[in-house]
């Protein structure tokens, strides 16, 4: 809204005696809503209260069901005989008109419009104007609300506004289940409402079946009506004030010109637009809570815009969803997308994307599965969703507009699909599929106890990757030889604060613990890039996968990785302790690395802490340079550990985070695998122990490749062990060899199709 139609829309502010109309209306409402009865009754207490209200011969309140249809739920005025038997498609006659262009439409004399559709049963042959407005929700029609009066009569503006609040009162009800059960509704289904299917990427295998959470838009807001409209104003001023704050301390540590820096300052723009905020303003004045008015505003500007393609309106679409929850956080004083907000147990969350530490905002326990508009397999987020082993599909289209909260979903992970509102018929397919699963963990389970070597008798040490201690007990479950990846980041970054050497202590010491007498390999903390500690404010980066990240954090800031170091050695008092560290590009930081390890061990014993009885360093090759210092790097260390994920992103100079390129190359392609014959070849000159940790390792056709090459140590996410060890069982690894080596001449994109024929003609179970 320019600043001219600003002014004008102030000045055709309702007088006082509409405002208090409409006030005790919302009040009235609120009551019925909070009464007895069932959805039904509600529905009809309301239109009759809006016709009194309104002082209307007519009104009727039409909700979507299946196949774009729009029901006759309620009315008052009509024949009582048509509810539930008036059925108008979107698009025919008014009614159908206000679903399809989503838009309110007042009209003094309704047979006069081109769309006019006559429908004798419901007896409205006496009725001469129609005011109808949609209900919305998450931008979408759920149905129209109509108020018509026998004569012909011109509605106000503050008529149009009383009835598109109530329309709002009304969708926010429908949504939660209080007037019309979310069972009923889907039952039949409807428009907004049809069983769909969502295409994607499969970044994590499994099946699981639940209700949606939108990582958007998880505020529910109960109380819709206001008590006093100042009190709300006040709220709103407040809780934008907060906002404002805090984006202009994000815009404050931005570097100046990044696109990043760019993309807030149109943000903060957007946030400060004066038609936005007086919507807001005047949505609180007509007695609607500050929340209740911000949902409104979305609701009406996603309902009009959602019908542009420009993909430069729908992005502005994502700031105002984005904005809408912002404020909705400061206004119920949350710290977190997640706090106080009720969920599901069986929660499938959708999201565009998230980082790592916001997927564990949410209950844990209640995750069962995850749906990304973007994503790639090796995302941060991903790669904890693996460890929570739920299944995951990445790259949906459109996900968080096709979804609504607490939709019933199903997400597939291993045939890259999700069901939204699944039909019978499909539930029915997946609960037998979800028994065939459980089949084959039976199977993996029985492969648990066998000793894990290969056909003809290879011994390959199969390890987990882990993070968070969750993951410790599938080590006892799984069979695994011990962790060959401990993650360490993982638990700062669901702290607040940076976590102290005490702390850090007793962790470790937890998971050594908790590991028995199996091997665990610490790698230091690897954060930056998409890894982002809440606490620890870094600067605006162009590349961050190429830039101010893990052990390069580590040697700038010694103070915090010597205290990781101390609490590591105190951790492994009396026992082994195995560390690494990520991301070294030249064997001078791994000189330098070292140097605060042996700094930290005469430290330790000086201070009178017992020490580990051995302490072995070792590095993660995962840039590339390190390929060409492997002679100089390997006498000075302990073990070396590949980095699959990041040794390809630099390899092939993709950034591993950016869906559009998460398939462009392959990891088991000519230079990869090259590569990772070259590391291999080198330390078994150097007699260097060497392991993968990488999530290649986990998957079964590329670790049976890995084994060919000569890798006999894997380190992978839980769920993979059964699988892996299944693969390994039924090869013969001198085959496998020398079929690998008539391939070292090949010069094509990918050699997967190739080894997996190999696989099939040679019965390895991948
Ligand atoms: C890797 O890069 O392969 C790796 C295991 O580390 P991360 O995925 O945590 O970067
Ligand atoms: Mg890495």
């Amino acid at each position: 809204m320019n600043e001219a139609s600003e002014t004008a829309a102030l000045e055709e502010r309702p007088p006082k005696e509409y405002e208090n109309n409409h006030r005790r209306l919302l009040a009235l409402l609120r009551d019925v809503m909070a009464g007895l009865g069932t959805g039904q009754q509600r529905l009809d207490k309301i239109v009759r209260l809006i016709a009194a209200e309104m002082k209307a011969d007519v009104c009727s309140c039409y909700i979507m069901r299946s196949g774009d249809m729009l029901e006759l739920f309620a009315t008052v005025g009509l024949n009582q005989a048509a509810v539930h038997k008036t059925r108008l498609r979107v698009g025919e006659g008014v009614v159908g008109d206000i679903a399809g262009r989503a838009r309110s439409i007042a009209l003094a004399n309704a047979r006069t419009h081109p769309n006019f559709a006559y429908r004798p049963e419901t007896g409205e042959d006496d009725f001469r104007s129609l005011l109808g407005v949609p209900i919305l929700r998450g931008g979408r029609v759920r149905g129209v609300l109509v108020i018509q009066h026998a004569a012909q009569r011109q509605y106000g503006e503050d008529e149009v506004e009383t009835l598109q609040t109530v329309a709002m009162v009304v969708a926010e009800l429908l949504a939660g289940g209080t007037l019309v059960g979310r069972q009923e509704l889907s039952n039949v289904g409807d428009a907004a409402l049809l069983p769909s299917r969502l295409g994607g990427v499969s970044l994590n295998g499994g099946l699981a079946i639940g209700q949606a959470v939108l990582h958007r838009h998880q505020l529910t807001i109960r109380d819709m009506v206001a008590d006093d409209p100042n009190v709300e104003l006040d709220r709103l001023r407040t809780a934008l004030a907060g906002m404002y704050g805090a984006i202009d301390a994000l815009l404050a540590t931005t570097a100046d010109g990044s696109e990043h820096r760019d993309i807030l300052e149109t943000y903060r723009m957007f946030a400060e637009d004066r038609g936005w905020l007086s919507r807001i303003r005047e949505a609180v004045k007509t007695g609607l809570t500050a929340e209740a008015a911000v949902i409104q505003v979305q609701n009406d500007t996603r309902a009009r815009m959602n019908q542009i393609a420009d993909p430069y309106i729908r992005e502005r679409l994502l700031d105002l969803d984005d904005l809408t929850n912002r404020l909705l956080r400061h206004l119920a004083g949350k710290r977190s997308a997640t706090d106080g907000v009720a969920m599901p147990d069986d929660m499938i969350l959708v999201a565009r994307t998230l980082g790592p530490a916001e997927l564990l905002d949410y209950d844990r326990s209640k995750l069962c599965g995850l749906v990304l508009e973007e994503g790639s397999a090796t995302s941060h987020v991903v790669i904890v969703a693996r460890a929570l082993n739920i299944p995951v599909v990445g790259q949906c289209t459109d996900a968080l507009n096709r979804v609504d909260p607490f939709d019933q979903m199903i997400v597939d992970g291993d045939n890259a699909q999700v069901f939204v509102r699944p039909s019978e018929d499909i539930k029915y397919t997946v609960a037998e599929s979800m028994r065939m699963m459980a089949m084959r963990e039976r199977l993996f389970a029985r492969v648990r106890g066998l000793p894990s070597v290969s056909h003809d008798g290879v011994p390959v040490s199969i390890q987990l990757n882990c993070g968070l201690l969750i993951d410790l007990p599938h080590l006892e479950d799984s069979g695994a030889d011990g962790i060959g990846l401990y993650r360490t980041e993982i638990p700062f970054m669901i702290r607040s604060s940076y976590p102290d050497v005490a702390t850090q202590t007793v962790l470790y010491a937890k998971v050594l613990e908790m590991a028995g007498d199996k091997p665990v390999v610490f790698r230091t903390l690897d954060v930056g890039g998409d890894k982002k500690l809440p606490y620890f404010a870094g600067h605006e980066e162009a590349n961050p996968a190429l830039g101010w990240r893990a052990i390069r954090i580590g040697l700038d800031r010694p103070a915090m990785l010597r205290k990781q170091l101390r609490a590591l050695l105190r951790a492994a008092a009396g026992r082994p302790l195995s560390l690494m560290f990520p991301m070294i590009a030249e064997v001078a930081e791994f000189q330098a690395a070292r140097k605060l390890v042996d700094m930290e061990i005469a430290h330790t014993a000086a201070a009178g802490y017992p020490s580990p009885t051995k302490v072995r360093v070792g590095v993660m090759v995962e840039v590339p340079a390190l390929l060409l210092q492997l002679p100089s790097l390997l006498p000075l260390v302990d073990f070396i550990s590949v980095g699959s994920n990041d040794l390809a992103q630099y390899l092939f100079a993709y950034d591993r985070g950016d869906p559009r390129l998460s398939n462009r190359y392959d990891p088991l392609s000519p230079p990869m695998l090259a590569a990772l014959r070259l590391v291999v070849d080198e330390c078994e000159k150097a007699r260097v122990p060497l392991s993968l940790c990488g999530e290649m390792a986990g998957k079964p056709l590329e670790a049976m490749t890995l084994i060919g090459i000569g890798f006999r140590s894997l380190s992978m996410s839980p769920p993979s062990v059964g699988p892996v060890k299944t693969m390994l069982r039924s090869l013969d690894v001198g085959r496998l060899r020398e079929y690998l080596l008539s391939l070292n001449k090949c010069s094509s994109h990918s050699v997967r199709d190739r080894l997996r024929a190999f696989a099939k003609d040679h019965s390895i179970l991948i």
